[in-house]
């Protein structure tokens, strides 16, 4: 007789799995193509408000308003219904929405006066996608491990601090960029950041063709990088 639960039990819900633009899987971070991880919501049946987020990051675009931004709170209700089904839609879409309001008063200054639906509602209309879904994936990520690092941003990768690539190849030689990704990692190698910029010039220009680079940092990679917005001239002499 079979006395694990978890193998016997069917959830109450079952969604298909989810893989975002990066063709990772919503709930866990696996790889498009591979098998998700035991842990993972979907295999589990036990899904949580960071995968409503996620699930709503992911599928933004099918909640943008004709003519300016994003109905937030209806890709935060499809998420939440699709996962956890009609009758639990409403409430976990507002647990959802708490987490993105709490992420978006603390990370980006936003006040949440008159009140969180409505603070919700106006940042969604003024944001572009990659502002939206960056908040969206970083309200699902347990508090401490958001990183501060913002589309925009003039950052300094140095050398042997950031890694490239699924082997983790280290890189070693120093560079700037300005932010124009930047997303927190989840599941496998939470705490990380890919970041992707157009490289920048010693002075703190761009280069004539605007080549770009990307990297992995932060998190267990051990990776460090520091801000360059007000100090330009912290690369001068770097090769
Ligand atoms: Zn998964």
């Amino acid at each position: 007789m079979n006395t694990n639960p978890a193998a016997t039990s069917a959830p109450a819900h079952r969604a298909p799995v989810c893989y975002d633009a990066s063709g990772e899987c919503v709930g866990c971070g696996g790889s498009f193509g591979q098998p998700c991880e035991r842990h993972c919501p979907y295999r589990t049946g036990r899904f949580d408000t960071a995968t409503v987020l996620r699930l709503a990051g992911a599928r933004l675009d099918n909640h943008r308003n004709t003519g300016i931004g994003f109905d937030v709170w209806g890709a935060l209700y499809a998420a939440a219904r699709a996962l956890f089904g009609p009758s639990e839609a409403r409430h976990q879409s507002t647990d959802a929405q708490h987490l993105l309001a709490a992420h978006l008063a603390t990370r980006c200054g936003v006040s949440l006066e008159p009140s969180v639906a409505m603070a919700v509602h106006r940042y969604a209309l003024l944001a572009d996608t990659e502002e939206m879904t960056s908040a969206l994936y970083g309200a699902a990520l347990p508090p401490g491990q958001a990183s501060d690092i913002r589309v925009g941003h003039r950052i300094t990768i140095h050398g042997g601090q950031g890694a490239r690539g699924a082997r983790d190849e280290l890189l070693t030689r120093t560079f700037a960029i300005e932010v124009t990704y930047a997303r927190a990692v989840f599941g496998r190698a939470a705490g990380r950041v890919d970041v992707c910029g157009i490289v920048l010039t010693n002075s703190g220009g761009f280069r004539k063709d605007c080549p770009s680079r990307g990297a992995s940092i932060g998190g267990e990679a051990g990776g460090e990088w520091s801000a360059l917005r007000s100090a330009p001239a912290e690369l001068a002499g770097q090769p």
